[in-house]
């Protein structure tokens, strides 16, 4: 069933996003470092702060801190956790085992006490966990569980998550997590590391992907994307299904459901217009070549004469190829991002936003002078960044601006994982596209439609029903009201 929002959402409060990456381990000699490695590869989609966690069979030890992966893990601190999972004789033969997290950053609720893995213990036990995606009933769980004398320490969701499996854990209850599992509402992929196991799991809709693979000495991986998978050299096994449990262990891969899988699925699109690496190969298709169909199909919507396509580096560049290449309009770099410059779109103030921008990037004045551009990029969200670049080409003696989107108009907020401001901040909410082309200060405007992008992204064994578009749409899969009320703690 699909639900609409109410005008009432304009006004709550937004709980804060959270597009985080996951990673886990089995049965290596050396957990954290491929762990490290996999939060390396996956660090696009979260940098505000990471963690990892590991077993030596008896014990969890963890160490997680504010800030990007390669700051916080040195080479003794991956010595030292790759030790403790190694540590205990009867372990020895056993190896290790271990999961990391990257957490994706937002304003005001960038906390140490928020950084995961998570680790509880009680009757079920001592676990780590980690998360990406959001819950919409978190806070209702949390009041609960607190009215049942349960005490958190964090202002996270994911804690809910860990307290929900103590509550369930007793002699009476064999599977505590598929118990509590059944009792989330909303997005999750999720990673636990147990002193004997691993367990992932993905939420019956599939908002956020979640994949398994193995190495070749035949440790057993868990992750975000396939990307991390690449990056140590894993090959990729399966997804995680939607609704499924699957323990990797010294007995392999075992699955088991507590739910069945969510009628229609709603995996998010977003992953494939911006979030997901080009490089991985999500709800299975590969990144790369979907962005570049979406730009092929944007350029058959919103032809229009041009002397070059320079791509918005670098999250409009796969769009921008597919442009060039079925408008015939010649790819050239006109924009050159400094790589060394923060990500923009995190900085608190539009004033920030739009320094960042200045100092972020260049444009080359000799392709942009006297010439009609066609500038392709994946989304426009608040439209602050955008404006300030589209003001450098004009400066740079551009002749015509014409801004290609490779998605539709981001109107509504989205509760599932993915950092929309506001309703307020995002630029298309309740406006024509011709009052955000005046905004936006260009000659022409076109957005990809909705029709388009999801002819793009559909397959044979994925049709278009499948996919999660609340953010274009306003039509939400699953009933927001509780979340769009500010009842979400809402921090992964
Ligand atoms: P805006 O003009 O809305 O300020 O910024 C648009 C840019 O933000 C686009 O280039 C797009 O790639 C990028 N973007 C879209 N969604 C996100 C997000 O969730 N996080 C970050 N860091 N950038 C985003
Ligand atoms: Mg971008």
């Amino acid at each position: 069933m699909i639900y609409t929002p109410f005008n009432a959402l304009s006004q709550t409060p937004r709980p804060w996003g959270e597009k985080c990456g996951v990673f886990a381990v089995w049965g290596a000699a050396d957990p954290a470092r491929l762990t490290f490695a996999g939060l390396l590869a996956l660090q696009h989609r979260g940098q505000e702060s990471a963690g990892i966690a590991v077993t030596d069979g008896r014990s969890l030890m963890r160490h997680v801190d504010m800030g990007l992966v390669s700051h916080i893990f040195d080479h003794d601190c991956i010595r030292t956790l790759d030790g403790h999972a190694n540590s205990r004789a009867g372990f020895a033969g056993r190896l290790g085992g271990g999961i990391g997290h990257n957490r994706y950053s937002t304003t005001g609720s960038s906390r140490v006490e928020n950084a995961q893995p998570f680790i509880g213990r009680s009757r079920a036990g001592e676990i780590a966990l980690a998360h990406n995606g959001n819950l919409v009933n978190a806070l209702e769980l949390r009041r609960r569980l607190e009215d049942a004398g349960h005490t958190f320490h964090s202002s996270s969701d994911t804690e809910a998550i860990l307290q929900l499996i103590a509550a369930h854990a007793g002699p009476g209850s064999p599977d505590p997590v598929a118990d509590a599992l059944r009792e989330l509402r909303g997005a999750f992929s999720l990673v636990m590391l147990h002193n004997d196991r691993i367990e992932v799991a993905r939420d019956p809709w599939g908002w956020r992907p979640l994949v398994i693979g193995e190495t070749e000495d035949g440790a057993l991986i868990a992750a975000s994307e396939t990307i991390a998978l690449d990056i140590i050299g894993a090959r990729f096994v399966r997804e995680v299904e939607p609704g499924e449990i699957v323990t990797l262990s010294d007995a392999g891969v075992e699955s088991r459901r507590f739910a069945p899988p969510a009628e229609p699925r709603a995996h998010c699109v977003f992953e494939h217009v911006y979030f997901a690496s080009p490089a991985s190969k999500v709800f299975g298709q590969t990144v790369q070549t979907v962005r570049e169909r979406l730009g092929e199909r944007l350029a058959k919507e919103s032809h229009v004469p041009a002397d070059c396509v320079l791509p918005m580096p670098d999250s409009g560049r796969s769009a921008a190829t597919g442009y060039a290449r079925a408008s015939g309009v010649p790819y050239r770099e006109g924009i050159i991002p400094n790589r060394y410059v923060g990500r923009t779109f995190i900085k608190p103030s539009t004033e920030e936003r739009v320094q960042a921008v200045r100092l972020k990037l260049n444009i080359v004045e000799d392709v942009v002078r006297g010439n009609r551009v066609v500038v392709v990029d994946d989304s426009v969200v608040r439209g602050t960044t955008t404006r300030a670049k589209m003001d450098q080409l004009r400066a740079a003696g551009a002749k015509e601006i014409h801004l290609r989107i490779s998605c539709p108009p981001i109107r509504h907020p989205c509760f599932f994982g993915v950092d929309f401001a506001e309703p307020t901040q995002l630029i298309a909410a309740g406006r024509e596209v011709e009052q955000i082309r005046k905004l936006l200060g260009v000659d022409t405007l076109h957005y990809l439609s909705l029709e388009g992008m999801l002819d793009v992204v559909q397959t044979a064994s994925l049709p278009r029903e499948h996919y999660c578009t609340a953010c274009y749409s306003g039509k939400y899969p699953i009933d927001v009201a509780r979340a769009a009320a500010g009842a979400v703690s809402g921090k992964c």
